[in-house]
């Protein structure tokens, strides 16, 4: 999880950039509102308020999750940023079902999908990748320290304490879920963000949470903030290929997309390891090969301007490097 520490680095010379004059958050966690939406009997998403118009024009949304109701247990997907947060998840659950929570998922580490983990019931079993519980055990707190950078303060990110998973799922990994007349599956598809990236298959209904390596339907792009564009581009290629055409998909930051809308994502990592491997072939330095990779196709997510020349193509330029060397 070494990279992770490169990631704070490049994102928080990201985020420092366009917003540092505006000082405001990308989203505020003092803001949003979360409705949730029923996807199938006891399968249901919850998603921000607004996130329908602002995925349309590119813009970030706030983080997704979701839960699925069986005949005894309850299964929470993502716990969210902060109490606040936190709280509404919980409410738009009780709405539906007044049985406990009895398992909740984080599909990262990241602190939007994970920190909310503190106001579960401790009777609520938590799962998470090996090494996202590794990273949450380990740097809670450089974490939450460029959270609160990023995402403000007074955001109820300060008083987060870690609640590490207690359901741990090993590197490849994938088991099942009963929650009584349904069977989840939790499934580790590969390096997909972070190296602790768990998808959420529920089949009876066909609904896969995706979390962040699939962060909005198009124009929105996925951002390699740990770098290893090979990998994740392979992952994404194995989850298309698990999901039946008719599929619904809950994003990591926003709402329901289909099996065929990944492929955007898929096509831009595509397009971005050619151009780039050109670039590499033909001797161009970082600097010259983020020049020549503009891809203005895909301009339309708002943040391209930093998460395309100032993150995914110096990832894709360095993994593939590496690579190089490796041959
Ligand atoms: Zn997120």
């Amino acid at each position: 999880m070494n990279s992770r520490l490169f990631s704070y680095f490049a994102l928080y010379a990201i985020f420092a950039l366009p917003y540092a004059n505006a000082q405001e958050p990308v989203w505020d966690g003092n803001k949003v509102e979360l409705v949730s939406e029923r996807v199938a009997d006891g399968v249901y998403a919850y998603y921000p308020k607004d996130a329908k118009v602002l995925e349309k024009d590119g813009k970030p949304v706030a983080t997704s999750g979701g839960f699925i109701v069986g005949e005894n247990k309850v299964l929470m997907i993502e716990t969210m940023l902060n109490k606040r947060l936190y709280k509404q998840a919980e409410k738009l659950i009780g709405q539906v079902t007044k049985r406990p929570i009895s398992f909740a998922v984080n599909t990262s580490a990241h602190g939007d999908h994970s920190y909310g983990n503190m106001y579960l019931p401790s009777s609520t079993n938590i799962i998470q990748h090996q090494n996202t519980s590794q990273y949450i055990s380990k740097h809670l707190e450089d974490d939450k320290a460029f959270m609160i950078k990023n995402f403000g303060t007074g955001r109820g990110i300060e008083p987060i304490k870690a609640r590490a998973g207690n359901i741990l799922v090993p590197t490849g990994g994938r088991f099942t879920l009963d929650l009584g007349g349904k069977q989840v599956d939790i499934i580790d598809f590969g390096f997909a963000q972070t190296g602790g990236d768990l998808f959420v298959w529920e089949p009876q209904s066909k609904t896969l949470w995706a979390g962040n390596p699939i962060i909005a339907v198009k124009p929105a792009l996925p951002w390699l903030l740990d770098g290893h564009l090979v990998e994740t581009l392979s992952t994404l290629k194995k989850v298309y290929a698990f999901l039946p055409p008719d599929a619904k998909v809950i994003p990591g930051h926003g709402t329901l997309i289909t099996r065929e809308d990944i492929q955007w994502h898929i096509n831009y990592l595509e397009t971005i390891k050619t151009q780039v491997k050109v670039a590499i072939d033909k001797g161009l330095s970082l600097e010259e090969t983020v020049k020549a990779v503009s891809m203005p196709e895909y301009s339309g997510y708002a943040l391209f301007g930093w998460v395309h020349p100032g993150l995914n193509v110096p990832a894709a330029y360095k993994d593939l490097k590496a690579s190089e060397v490796q041959q």
